[in-house]
């Protein structure tokens, strides 16, 4: 009997990569204001700054914390530590990301219908606490979600099974009576399946062929159908 649903947050609850690009911008509006720096000058430096922390960082939630890859550009850029420079602007990023994410059509409507048949719902996903505790409050999904896992609290990322089986644990749950819903094969649809957990990818244009979900939608919404069809057996 399955009893919880687990979901993925970015680009599964809310469309990340659109957001993802006017946050960028307002970035750069800001760092506009006080440095001369031409558009493709500061893209490269920010690229350049990203790419140390993820590779220094690999594998881990802090890789993609957005404050390192700031303070390694303002190093770059001020040769030294600017720590009001270097908040205004990942402020700037996350109001911007955060005022204008809007979750993706017939999630609320589906979480509704999924609590009332009795399941709880738990958020597994790749980032730190503090920021996905801000996306989960500003997008309105408190009240449905009854449990929280990041990867900065697991300590591995996805699809290793320590974010899955802490959140399982905290939501007094089994593998077996477990459903992912995610949008990376990678990390949703292998971490499930290396666990069991019924995986159901949420295909939108990221398809990998050598990894296999249990379902693929296309909406949040058709995941109803599949609840009722598991309940069948
Ligand atoms: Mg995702």
């Amino acid at each position: 009997m399955k009893k919880v649903i687990l979901f993925d947050l970015d680009d599964t609850l809310y469309d990340y990569a659109t957001v993802h690009k006017k946050a960028s911008e307002a970035i750069f509006k800001k760092f506009r204001k006080s440095v001369k720096i031409s558009k493709k000058d500061f893209d490269e430096k920010f690229s350049a700054s990203r790419n140390e922390i993820h590779r220094e960082l690999s594998g881990t939630a802090s890789g993609h914390n957005r404050v390192l890859y700031i303070q390694r550009l303002i190093e770059k850029t001020h040769g030294t530590v600017e720590p009001k420079v270097i908040l205004d602007l990942y402020d700037a990023y996350w109001d911007t990301l955060l005022n204008k994410s809007k979750l993706n059509p017939g999630v609320i409507k589906t979480l509704k219908e999924i609590k009332k048949r009795g399941f709880k719902i738990g958020i597994v996903t790749d980032l730190t606490s503090h920021i996905q505790l801000r996306k989960i409050h500003s997008l309105g999904l408190t009240n449905y979600v009854d449990g929280l896992v990041s990867s900065e609290e697991a300590g591995r990322e996805k699809p290793h099974p320590s974010p899955f089986l802490l959140l399982l644990n905290k939501l007094d749950a089994k593998p077996s009576e477990a459903i992912h819903v995610g949008d990376s094969p990678k990390k949703d649809v292998e971490g499930a399946n290396s666990l069991g957990i019924t995986s159901i990818h949420l295909d939108i244009g990221n398809s990998d062929k050598k990894i296999k979900a249990n379902y693929k939608i296309k909406e949040i919404s058709e995941l109803l159908k599949i609840i009722e069809e598991l309940s069948k057996n």
